[in-house]
């Protein structure tokens, strides 16, 4: 558990998020790893008695949930996301954030492979 303020967070491409701890420690994560680990009770399923309850059809895609809308901080102590499909009950808090990009953190090797494909596409 870290529980560290980031230095900084931004958005070097409108699918990465890039975050800086005072650590040192750096990580870009795309946006859809960012949303998939949404900690909210909605996406996590609602944990009764130990076992974890997940609404039906809750995975599925929907338009614009891979993108930012916006990035508030909440307090000290955690960041609110909203994402372009209306999501907006996601509350990441440091050590939260942290494991996310410690656990979904790419390489050089990714960010190229993503930036190629980025130009195939246009
Ligand atoms: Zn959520």
């Amino acid at each position: 558990m870290n529980n560290q303020i980031p230095t900084s967070i931004n958005l070097p491409k409108p699918y990465l998020l890039a975050f800086e701890w005072p650590d040192g420690f750096r990580a870009v994560v795309t946006l859809q790893a960012f949303r998939d680990e949404c900690p909210c009770a909605v996406c996590r399923g609602e944990n009764i008695m130990g076992t974890t309850y997940v609404l039906p059809g809750m995975k599925m895609f929907k338009p614009g949930m891979y993108e930012l809308n916006g990035i508030n901080s909440v307090g000290n102590y955690a960041i609110e996301v909203g994402w372009k499909d209306g999501h907006n009950t996601g509350i990441y808090s440091w050590d939260i954030l942290r494991a996310i990009a410690e656990k979904h953190k790419l390489n050089d090797d990714q960010l190229a492979e993503l930036a190629k494909k980025e130009q195939a596409e246009g």
